[in-house]
């Protein structure tokens, strides 16, 4: 049977690791190919490309952002071609199977859990003539007429029979599973792209049982062998993508293992790519503690889940958090300057009302790690949570991605606050384009209770209608402004503070009218000079080769009395976008007599 493996990414970027893994895994025995779209594709387009490869089988790989849009392709697909057989799999149809395949008559078979052991023996029944019932991981349908149209079928679907096979046994070892990405032919295209990001496991499960999360659910972490690793990791690092993103679910679950593999990172890493790490931070030790900080500048990023910082919240979610020691983990590799840390946290949980929020909020904004996330509760299938709704009350959307609306602890209106928030952290905190500004408001007016500046700032979004429009960078900095203006704190350090964060991140653009417009052309004549001046070429561009132009590539302000020199470094790295120096000793040492 000719069989096609669909992928609906979320976006373009992003790639599928489960259809490469089916594939390597079976393709040597069946007609077999992939297909890789994304959610934001015209679903003709997609149903057309599906059908020009003629498969009889067609497989989609399951997640809450795109089960619906899978839902609509399927509705088209089986409209157009009853005969047509879909096989479905991931996790988002890993539980709760019999009531998924009674809603959903459309769809023949689901593989649950692991997929690529299950999808093997279920091809070799469907070629061989066998009985299904022998195949583990597999649920499937015995309709009531074989070969029904559409509409028979929707209308037999109450006499359907559904049976769900013994699930599969995952104590393998997982070398088994070949390497997902085809090297030899289009793969090598699309993650040699330099947009793109490879994702890469190098073990399965997580030690750890939150619970809101479907990774609880397994109860072993296994791994591939180091050496097989050390192999993959070889081919992926010689591509051209962006990043290189390991979905291990706590990758320091074995820190051994984990310096293991860093290190072998760092010795062969010669393209310097990012590599993106899910880690748990109250179990680094000091030993690791000492690895991380030899590691070089910004090719390590850590995505670290906080969650939460209230005890009855942890407690109700199955997390036991060393928090003093995950603030001195945090704050040691903080200071080593290397790698990008993302905090997480998760408002909507148990226990947890906006008050208490705010105070974890505070507590993880204040350790002022390069990104905060805030996402909101997800109540999945199979997941403790979900089978506690009732007792915290929560009610969440219906269609995936199935996020809170309010609980017993947290209302609605609350929750979209928290939304407005999120926007704000994210467009001022975590690019770092607003550093130095926000860290001066917060030190300055809020106490550093930064929710409640988010807060404020988020109430004056709100009522000057500015989350209805798209803004620019550039706008965001007369937003900020017009914030400071409106609460009577434009004092001339903020402005400053505005500046220094506008020239740092802003190479080209030119100073916004908020700013003074004569600061940089007073120093114009300047600027020529030590342009062309052997010593500061030297001391700031390590360059002696005097035909080699640097005009552009830097720019000088003057904050208070002093004046600033920019230099751009590296765009991508957020520890050095731009370095800056007081130059004022500097002029003066090479007697610049020009008054400025
Ligand atoms: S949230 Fe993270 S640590 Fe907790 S079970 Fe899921 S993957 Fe493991």
């Amino acid at each position: 049977m000719k069989t096609l493996l669909v992928s609906l990414d979320s976006k373009f970027i992003h790639s599928n690791l489960a259809i490469r893994y089916l594939k390597s895994y079976c393709a040597d025995c069946f007609d077999m190919d992939t297909k890789e779209f994304t959610i934001n594709q015209k679903i003709e387009l997609i149903t057309d490309q599906i059908f020009s490869t003629k498969a009889e089988l067609i497989c989609f790989s399951c997640y809450i952002w795109n089960i619906e849009f899978i839902n609509d392709i399927i509705y088209i697909l089986k409209t157009a071609n009853p005969k047509l057989k879909i096989l479905l799999g991931g996790p988002e149809v890993s539980y709760d199977i019999k009531a998924f395949m009674r809603n959903n008559p459309l769809i023949d078979f689901i593989i649950y859990g692991e997929g690529e052991i299950s999808l093997r023996e279920f091809l070799i029944a469907i070629r061989d003539n066998k009985d299904l019932s022998t195949v583990n991981g597999l649920a499937y349908r015995i309709p009531k007429q074989d070969n029904a149209e559409l509409n028979d079928l929707q209308a037999s679907i109450e006499d359907d029979l559904i049976i769900i096979n013994k699930a599969r046994d995952i104590n393998y070892d997982l070398d088994v599973l070949a390497f997902p990405y085809d090297y030899e032919e289009k793969d090598l295209m699309q993650v040699n792209d330099a947009n793109r990001i490879i994702y890469y496991e190098s073990s399965r499960g997580c030690p750890f049982r939150c619970a809101f999360c479907m990774s609880s659910i397994d109860k072993s972490v296994r791994t591939f062998s180091l050496e097989r690793v050390k192999r993959d990791l070889l081919i992926l690092l010689k591509t051209k993508a962006r990043q290189i993103k390991f979905v291990d679910r706590t990758f320091n679950a074995d820190y051994k293992r984990a310096m293991q593999i860093m290190q072998f990172i760092v010795e062969n890493n010669s393209q310097y790519m990012s590599i993106h790490f899910e880690i748990t931070a109250d179990i680094i030790n000091d030993e690791f503690l000492e690895f991380l900080k030899l590691m070089p500048v910004n090719m390590f990023q850590f995505e670290i889940g906080v969650q939460s910082t209230n005890e009855q919240t942890l407690c109700e979610i199955n997390r036991k958090t060393n928090f003093e020691r995950l603030i001195y983990v945090v704050n040691r590799i903080k200071e080593y300057k290397n790698i990008h840390m993302h905090l997480d946290l998760i408002a909507g949980l148990p226990y947890e009302d906006y008050e208490s929020f705010k105070l974890s909020f505070n507590k993880i904004h204040n350790l002022y790690a390069d990104k905060l996330q805030l996402g909101f509760l997800k109540v999945l299938k199979g997941t403790k949570i979900y089978e506690n709704t009732d007792v915290h009350d929560i009610k969440y959307s219906k269609k995936a991605p199935y996020e809170i609306i309010r609980n017993k602890y947290i209302s609605y209106e609350e929750i979209l606050k928290l939304k407005n928030i999120e926007e704000l952290v994210d467009r001022y905190y975590n690019e770092k384009y607003f550093y130095n500004t926000i860290m001066f408001i917060m030190k300055s007016f809020y106490n550093d209770n930064a929710f409640e500046f988010y807060e404020e700032f988020s109430h004056y979004w709100k009522r000057n209608n500015l989350y209805l429009a798209m803004h620019n960078r550039k706008k965001l900095y007369e937003i900020i402004y017009d914030f400071a203006k409106n609460k009577g704190i434009l004092t001339s350090e903020f402005v400053d503070n505005l500046l220094y964060d506008f020239v740092s991140s802003n190479e080209k653009e030119e100073l916004l009218s908020i700013f003074d417009k004569t600061n940089e052309e007073s120093l114009r004549e300047i600027k020529k000079v030590i342009a062309k001046n052997e010593e500061f070429r030297f001391k700031y561009f390590g360059i002696q080769d005097m035909n080699y132009r640097i005009i552009n590539d830097f720019r000088l302000v003057k904050i208070t009395d002093d004046i600033i020199l920019f230099v751009y470094k590296d765009k991508e790295n957020i520890f050095e976008r731009c370095k800056s120096y007081r130059i004022n000793e500097f002029l003066e040492s090479i007697e610049y007599k020009e008054e400025y």
